[in-house]
């Protein structure tokens, strides 16, 4: 069975790179009646919040994105030992003693020397006296995995081959001075432990993965399919890193946007298919084809997301929004014509709410001063409420025989004058909708 895994770790919100991780491993469980995992990443524990966590899943529910399992990684801290144990006795796992600044030291004098500033594994000739002494001056070490000095090869899903040099890279630290097991390990474990087929994460993680590769047949696991997503950049080529606030999931939730319309973007960002406008996550899984993807950075552009979001919009029935507009206060007489009205000028259902407003007490006209005295006089000629689909169709043209005016001379003061807006629906659907007209006021 594909059994796959998002494992944030809970220490900040989600954001946009997130997600692209988290839908990946949704769509490949899902294109199969396969298991899909969300896994807290929490062991450090100062650093992981609970606010975090229920922010995670807050955001994927918002998406629809829903797990059916969820793994805390603080909860399994046991097997983690047991592992590190078992790295022990094979003789994988060390002790070392180096300070920070000795390290960066001896990395200091490995540059000059023209050389890669790998971990030197001095630790691991010390004797078990040397050891103590140590250890009593300067409390517990850290413990290194020992790396088999060798090319680890695989073929990325979206990387395609990819092979790592070991013997370029520090035997990493798997647990702290403090006895904290770090992500290396613990990732490890539960990859195996809970059977995962199928890990798609960052291409931040490439170097770990070959590292990974060996402590899961150190520790006697099958290795999952790899696939590592380009990283995202701003919309012209910026580092996302500076941007990372303002594309939180949270944020962009705040917008209002549709969550089809981040999840279709998300879904092509990246291939050189075109982006289309899903329905619903099922469209999305069936067309999910991981192997689409290029290697090379994407950017990504929150404000594609409007219109996107007012494209799928525009496709909804009444029934659907019909809950929300009667939240806002529309009669029931004019419900549906309000949505048939508006819907193709909105991006977000925020949207909706500014144009009831405009029906229902009026918009402040925008009246430029070569427009006042036209304006006037058709405002003279405007019947009385009630108004009726052909209102405006018979009004502007009794105001084409009484003024000079034509075409969009004539049409945009109206317009204007009654919404406050340049742009908007059809003005022959929105004059049954208009409540109040502020400019016949003035
Ligand atoms: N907690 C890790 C991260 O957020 C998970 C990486 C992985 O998928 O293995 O980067």
């Amino acid at each position: 069975m594909t059994i796959t895994r998002f494992a944030p770790s809970p220490t900040g919100h989600l954001h946009v790179g997130n997600l692209r991780t988290a839908l990946m491993n949704f769509l490949i469980a899902r294109k199969v009646t396969g298991q899909f995992i969300l896994r807290l990443d929490d062991t450090d524990r100062e650093r992981s919040k609970t606010a975090f966590s229920d922010s995670i899943r807050e955001d994927l529910n918002w998406l629809g994105l829903h797990w059916d399992r969820l793994e805390r990684q603080s909860d399994r801290l046991e097997r983690y030992l047991k592992a590190a144990d078992q790295l022990r006795a094979m003789g994988r796992l060390y002790e070392a003693f180096e300070t920070p600044s000795e390290l960066e030291l001896k990395r200091k004098k490995q540059r000059n020397m023209g050389r890669p500033p790998v971990y030197d594994r001095a630790a691991l000739s010390l004797t078990e006296a040397e050891k103590t002494a140590l250890r009593s001056e300067r409390g517990n070490g850290v413990w290194r995995f020992k790396l088999d000095h060798e090319r680890v090869t695989w073929i990325d899903g979206i990387l395609g081959e990819v092979s790592i040099d070991t013997a370029s890279l520090s035997d990493p630290v798997l647990i702290r001075r403090d006895g904290q097991f770090l992500y290396t390990l613990a990732s490890v474990v539960d990859d195996i432990e809970m059977k995962i087929t199928d890990v798609v994460r960052g291409s931040d993680h490439v170097t770990n993965t070959a590292i990974q590769c060996q402590i899961i047949r150190a520790l006697g696991g099958s290795v999952p399919r790899f696939a590592h997503h380009s990283l995202l950049t701003g919309p012209k080529g910026e580092p996302f890193a500076k941007r990372v606030g303002a594309n939180a999931l949270r944020v962009l939730r705040q917008t209002g946007i549709e969550p089809m319309a981040l999840l279709s973007l998300l879904a092509r960002l990246g291939t050189s298919d075109p982006v289309v406008v899903y329905q619903n996550l099922t469209e999305l899984v069936d067309e999910f084809d991981i192997s689409r993807f290029g290697a090379s950075a994407t950017k990504f552009d929150e404000q594609l997301l409007f219109p996107l979001s007012g494209k799928y919009l525009q496709t909804l029935a009444f029934e659907a929004v019909a809950a929300e507009i009667k939240q806002l206060g529309v009669p029931e007489s004019l419900a549906e014509k309000f949505w048939l009205t508006t819907r193709g000028n909105i991006s977000t259902k925020q949207d909706l709410a500014t144009w009831w407003l405009i029906f229902r007490d009026g918009a402040d006209p925008e009246i430029a001063e070569e427009d006042r005295e036209f304006v006037n006089v058709a405002l003279e000629i405007l019947p009385e409420r009630p108004f009726d689909e052909n209102t405006w169709a018979n009004w502007t043209r009794d105001v084409k025989e009484k003024t000079d005016r034509r075409g969009r001379g004539l049409f945009m003061p109206l317009r204007k004058a009654l919404t406050g807006q340049s742009s908007g629906p059809d003005m022959g659907a929105v004059m049954p909708l208009l409540q109040v007209i502020k400019a016949k006021a003035l």
